[in-house]
């Protein structure tokens, strides 16, 4: 055998090894237990490997040994909330086939326009340049093929919680609501719908194994004061607003600390984590150290293998750089290689 494939083998071997341990170690038991190593999010299930969203996605991360699935969340034009990242269809649906003439005016197919009857009449794809057809990573699960579909929250959760039951091995929920404006200006409360179903689920308190979390810090105060919710959140962060709050006399301390009044983490890009190649070579993070001292859990996204974070040469160093830095959650579209990364 040649070094490469002595290698392949090795890790392999290793990875299976790993996937024995997991059933046994403390931390797949609970996610919830106070880790020294991160927590792995499978980002829109394990996404590099199958189409983003589907449960057979989600199913793959469960077994790779994600700690918690994140579900994105948009309201169907019925009120019912499904597993989609955008509030448009088109990017990973043959929507355009099946409704043609459904479109807006700006060209875009809108979740909330078709009810859930008709969003099940779709085929979910690999994700795709609507424009061209083609993949927008070339390397992953071939677009346009396969049968997959748009799961609801609803089924989506009893998937995990079947899994928890029949592996034994507990992976947490992390559910996003998208664009809350979005949905209040066409007369839809989608908070309103999507906490009873947490709440009928078990997901009720902040020992409960779920992150809730959303760009709009109005809508995770609602859901901490309006709704008196107890679940954890995670304000997500763009790179524009933390550039900002960097800029301003509170600084970035400040600005943590103000999120700390409401919310026990946050979801910043990689590149404020890291926004230069001093800080990622030294893995130190500026951001991570504000967080820390406000108490904030810090989560950040998104850990890809075949589009590395910049500053980065191997999904290895990043990685290795992020624990350096402190980060207690990563956003992962591959678990088994972030699992694998983390145990070096
Ligand atoms: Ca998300």
């Amino acid at each position: 055998m040649n070094s490469r494939l002595i290698d392949r083998v090795i890790r392999a071997s290793l990875w299976f090894a790993a996937v024995a341990l997991l059933s046994f170690s403390t931390r797949a038991d609970s996610p919830m237990l106070e880790s020294k190593v991160p927590v792995i999010i499978a980002h829109r299930g394990a996404s590099g490997y199958l189409p983003e969203h589907t449960l057979e996605a989600k199913g793959m991360a469960h077994s790779q040994g994600a700690d918690f699935l994140e579900q994105d969340l948009v309201l169907t034009k019925d009120d019912v909330p499904v597993v989609l990242h955008d509030i448009h269809l088109d990017t990973v649906t043959d929507v355009a086939q099946v409704f043609p003439g459904r479109a807006r005016p700006d060209g875009r197919y809108y979740a909330i326009d078709f009810t859930l009857a008709e969003i099940r009449q779709l085929a979910v794809s690999e994700r795709f340049d609507p424009k061209t057809g083609k993949a927008v990573f070339p390397n992953r699960f071939p677009p346009h093929t396969g049968r997959f579909r748009i799961p609801t929250f609803e089924e989506e959760i009893q998937f995990i919680q079947g899994l928890n039951k029949s592996t034994g091995r507990m992976a947490g929920i992390y559910p996003e609501i998208k664009q809350p404006e979005f949905h209040h200006q066409a007369g839809k409360d989608i908070t309103a719908i999507v906490l009873p179903i947490l709440n009928q689920y078990g997901y009720t308190t902040k020992q409960a194994p779920c992150f809730v979390q959303c760009f709009d810090h109005r809508e995770l105060l609602r859901i901490r004061n309006e709704f008196d919710s107890q679940l954890r959140l995670v304000q997500l962060l763009s790179e524009k607003e933390i550039k900002k709050a960097r800029e301003q006399s509170e600084g970035l301390g400040g600005f943590c600390q103000e999120i700390a009044q409401y919310a026990d983490g946050i979801g910043p890009p990689l590149t404020a984590v890291f926004p230069d190649a001093a800080s990622a070579s030294a893995g130190s993070s500026e951001l991570i150290e504000a967080a820390h001292a406000a108490g904030l859990l810090v989560h950040p996204w998104t850990y890809r293998a075949d589009q590395l974070a910049s500053g980065f040469h191997s999904f290895e160093e990043l990685h290795r750089a992020s624990i350096h830095a402190g980060v207690d959650g990563l956003f992962s579209d591959f678990p088994d290689q972030s699992w694998f990364c983390i145990q070096q």
